[in-house]
């Protein structure tokens, strides 16, 4: 199966214009799939690499040794860099212009340090969920909440941090149903209540994950944590911002039950929805999907899906080892569009949880940020 590739059709600029890059915890699943993203990124080029003190010190070809698990090799450049001790932020200074954080630390210690890396200047673009109820921390997904960029001058303000900021994405699961339930949300069909059973890839579990004796033959119909992430953080990322707080989006009910798939990319997603008032016909539904777009298709920034959401006709699609690296793992695919007999309508979703719920969805983060002039 051949990997995603970024085929981004911006003028390349030189090395030297480039925005200086770090990544904090590159040794792991989301670290390496970040270095193998940026790899001849328009804007972005990769100058420092941070990780537990157990890989600090050895170059990074010699720190993922016998664990790299990306398809091409380490880009060669990134490969020479030694790595450092993520803890330490004073290493980073001078050396890089902003950090992507992908560290498996407890959550407080994850808060600290990002706040830290904030604090000496260096904005963070992070994958962890340790901020994502953080007052002021944004919860991005570029095609739904580009408004919230408005609360980075204020958390700014809030700390005396002068350059650096926080911002998070969410949650790997929830993009492959809360894109296509924004999309229909914009167009005025209002969801009030949604049920949703994930079927999530080892990837998400981080290398090496659950052990294969647990996994080939079964589903693990537990992942800790995972579906109170996935039933809160959508109301927040709907929400709004008013008088310089966010207030989470109220009308809307969900429930999911989060299982552990022996797939190895890829998270699917079986949803129920029921609207409000005014009902879509499956017509208008499949129609609203096709043509949905948003700020980062309008800005054409190199990451952006150019359909963020793809629907299939075919009844036995979306499937993850056929539809996860849909432009270049960041479209979400969606198919089995049917009623409802519980709720109104009913679907399948599928987006590339270490591309589209992981680094890709940092690097459009940092993208957006960037365009409007936060980087
Ligand atoms: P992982 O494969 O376990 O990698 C963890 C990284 O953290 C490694 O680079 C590791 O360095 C570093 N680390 C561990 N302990 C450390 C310490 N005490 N100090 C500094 N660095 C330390 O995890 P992952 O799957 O890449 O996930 C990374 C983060 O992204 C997590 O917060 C996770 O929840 C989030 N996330 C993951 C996914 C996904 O699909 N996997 C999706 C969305 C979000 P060493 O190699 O040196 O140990």
């Amino acid at each position: 199966m051949p990997e995603p590739i970024c085929i981004c059709k911006h003028l390349q600029v030189n090395n030297t214009d480039k925005v200086k890059v770090g990544i904090l915890g590159a040794t792991g699943m989301v670290g390496q799939r970040y270095i193998r993203l940026l790899e001849n990124h328009p804007w972005f080029q990769i100058t420092y690499v941070a990780a537990s003190p157990r890989s600090s010190g050895m170059k990074y070809s010699e720190a993922v040794e016998g664990r790299w698990h990306m398809q091409t090799r380490i880009p060669t450049d990134v490969g020479q860099l030694v790595v450092e001790d993520a803890n330490l932020v004073d290493k980073a200074l001078g050396k890089c212009d902003f950090v992507f954080s992908a560290l498996e630390i407890d959550k407080q210690a994850t808060r600290d340090l990002e706040n830290k890396y904030a604090q000496s200047d260096i904005p963070v673009v992070s994958n962890s969920s340790a901020h994502r109820w953080t007052d002021d921390v944004p919860v991005l997904i570029p095609e739904i909440n580009f408004s919230h960029l408005e609360m980075i001058p204020i958390q700014k303000m809030k700390h005396s941090w002068k350059k650096g900021f926080v911002v998070v994405k969410p949650n790997c699961s929830i993009q492959s149903y809360l894109l296509p339930i924004h999309a229909l949300e914009k167009e005025g069909f209002l969801v009030s209540r949604i049920l949703v059973t994930t079927l999530q890839a080892l990837s998400g579990a981080g290398y090496p994950g659950p052990s294969s004796f647990d996994m080939v033959d079964n589903v693990l119909p537990y992942i800790g944590g995972e579906e109170e992430k996935s039933e809160k953080e959508p109301l927040k990322i709907l929400g709004k911002i008013e008088t310089g707080k966010f207030v989470n989006y109220g009308s809307m009910k969900i429930s999911v039950h989060c299982n552990r798939v022996p797939v190895l990319d890829g998270h699917t997603a079986c949803v129920s929805i029921e609207f409000k008032e005014k009902k879509p016909t499956k017509e208008q539904v499949i129609h609203t999907w096709r043509k949905f777009t948003s700020l980062p298709q309008e800005l054409k920034l190199p990451f952006a899906p150019v359909q963020p959401i793809i629907y299939r006709d075919e009844e036995d699609r979306p499937q993850p080892r056929i539809d996860r690296d849909n432009d270049k793992g960041m479209a979400v695919t969606v198919g089995r569009l049917r009623d409802c007999n519980v709720l109104d309508l009913r679907f399948v979703g599928l987006s590339h949880n270490t591309i589209r719920g992981a680094a890709g969805g940092g690097i459009l983060n940092a993208e957006l940020l960037k365009a409007k002039g936060f980087l």
